[in-house]
């Protein structure tokens, strides 16, 4: 007998048709329990449906708006059960995202009864710098891509003796093929806003933003509702204190994923970046001392709080604590949200869970155009901020294209260098002019007009633009050039030699 329907209606389902397939189930079955839930991950089977009986779950994939198809379904039919992919199950760790796509995002009280604010209250019982001390513990370094020990950081703003400190919430996802905060902010607003709860308590901050970019609607929508639903039930009582969170709208411009751009805009201003010291943590929004976590960052923390930072440093490597939550896209069979365990290597990701076919790939692109490419032969490579970086990629946020042999690399380095490009803010010259120089001299290349030279001065241009500029735009532009000049110098010679 059912019990209840659940319609995945985070952006990928409502993109696959899942508003329609909703208002079908409602015409067909006026009195069902029919609710929405965030996405779960399998964006590649959107729309999903899950059918809660007496007996358990079913889901069932690719639904249609179709009186046949629902019917089907809500007979239990085998027709278009969806079964998540046995390698997946096994090689996948669903810690942060546990309760995404499982429970109703704006309802909090199902967080609740799946343990919701319980860290917070746990928290509450602790003493601030017990907190700080419990993410040290944990290991858990910043998942907005520099991996900063999350920790230490959140030392510095608890360690200033002013009045007035600010949290945000650096929700600026802008990366190409990325979409981790976006889901988790779709899916489990109240884990976020929970994570800052704690954050606020811990570092003594009384005010605090979630910069979201205007582009995710429903994300904006879901957290006004549980910022809402969390005041009235008193979760922002700190202390005595109410503390207030605001969703800030950005405009889209990539660089103000970057601290002091988006601060500036936070505060009405153009969103460029400054010289940094100050640093935030001693001058920040409006001149107080703020802190800018990414939002998987504080996704992570009221698991940190539940199990503890001991147990929590257990998962993943000794460097690299926890999971880490990738978008897969590209040239795959399964794309989609995945979480998986750091340490776990390129290759588990790219064939085991995201089915790409073996032999088919030439390399994956990670970090965003802030990343490189790493090719196949390195698929054996642990996924952790270390070893990323040794081969001239970043962890980045947690976009990751796979790339397959039919495609050209110089040509998916040029599609992220012209992305860049054209987000650089333009403060300095050597991303303003140098990315410009880089990107025209690629393109001769890819036009089949380029020389030798040309290749080298790819090389020396980026060299320059990565030590000349200001902010971490400038710094990183240049890398999925230079990764694919390590990797795949002969595709860069073959376009110069043979002239195409
Ligand atoms: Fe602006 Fe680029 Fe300079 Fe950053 S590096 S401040 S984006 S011009």
């Amino acid at each position: 007998m059912v019990k209840r329907i659940k319609v995945g209606m985070a952006s990928c389902g409502i993109a696959a048709g899942a508003g329609e397939v909703k208002e079908k189930m409602i015409e067909m079955n006026p009195d069902a329990e029919i609710v929405e839930v965030g996405c779960i991950g399998h964006c590649h089977a959107e729309p999903l449906v899950e059918i809660e009986t007496e007996d358990g779950s079913y889901f069932y994939q690719e639904v249609e708006p179709e009186e046949e198809f629902i019917n089907k379904m809500l007979n239990l039919e085998d027709y278009s059960r969806f079964e998540s992919p046995a390698n997946r199950e096994k090689k996948e760790k669903l810690y942060v995202t546990e309760l995404a796509g499982k429970i109703n995002p704006i309802s909090i009280e199902e967080y609740e009864e799946n343990d919701g604010y319980s860290a917070l209250k746990k928290a509450l019982e602790m003493e601030p710098a017990q907190i700080v001390d419990e993410v040290k513990t944990s290991g858990l370094r910043g998942r907005g891509g520099g991996g900063f020990p999350t920790g230490l950081k959140w030392s510095f703003l608890a360690d200033k003796d002013e009045k007035d400190k600010v949290l945000i919430c650096n929700a600026d996802e802008g990366d190409p093929g990325a979409f981790m905060d976006r889901s988790t902010m779709e899916s489990i607003p109240h884990q976020l806003l929970e994570g800052m709860l704690i954050g606020a308590y811990a570092t003594g901050a009384n005010r605090m933003f979630i910069y979201c970019r205007a582009e995710y609607p429903l994300a904006v929508k879901n957290l006004n509702i549980a910022i809402k639903q969390l005041e009235e039930a008193g979760y922002n009582n700190l202390n005595g204190e109410d503390v207030k969170i605001t969703v800030k709208e950005g405009a889209g411009a990539f660089v103000c994923g970057e601290e002091t751009a988006l601060i500036h805009s936070l505060e009405g201003k153009r969103g460029t970046p400054r010289f940094r010291p100050p640093y935030p943590t001693d001058y920040g929004y409006k001149g107080r001392p703020s802190m800018i976590n990414n939002v998987e960052t504080l996704a992570n923390i009221p698991l940190i709080i539940r199990d503890g930072g001991e147990k929590y440093s257990q998962i993943g490597t000794e460097n690299s604590t926890g999971t880490k939550l990738f978008a897969l896209a590209g040239d795959l069979e399964y794309s989609g949200l995945v979480e998986v365990p750091m340490g776990i290597t390129i290759g588990e990701v790219v064939y085991d869970i995201g089915g790409a076919e073996e032999g088919s790939v030439k390399a994956v692109q990670i970090g965003g155009p802030s990343g490189g490419c790493i090719p196949e032969e390195h698929f054996d490579t642990p996924i952790d901020y270390d070893s990323l970086t040794e081969l001239g990629a970043i962890m980045g946020s947690g976009g990751l294209i796979v790339i397959n042999k039919g495609r050209c690399m110089v040509e998916t380095a040029r599609y992220f260098l012209e992305f860049t490009t054209k987000e650089s803010c333009g403060k300095c010259t050597f991303c303003r002019i140098g990315t410009k120089r880089m990107l025209e001299t690629l393109e001769r290349i890819t036009g089949g007009e380029g020389s030798h030279e040309d290749v080298q001065l790819l090389s020396d241009l980026g060299d320059k633009i990565i030590k000349g500029s200001l902010c971490g735009l400038g710094q990183t532009a240049p890398k999925p050039v230079l990764s694919t000049l390590n990797f795949f110098k002969n595709e860069y010679m073959a376009h110069v030699d043979e002239g195409y």
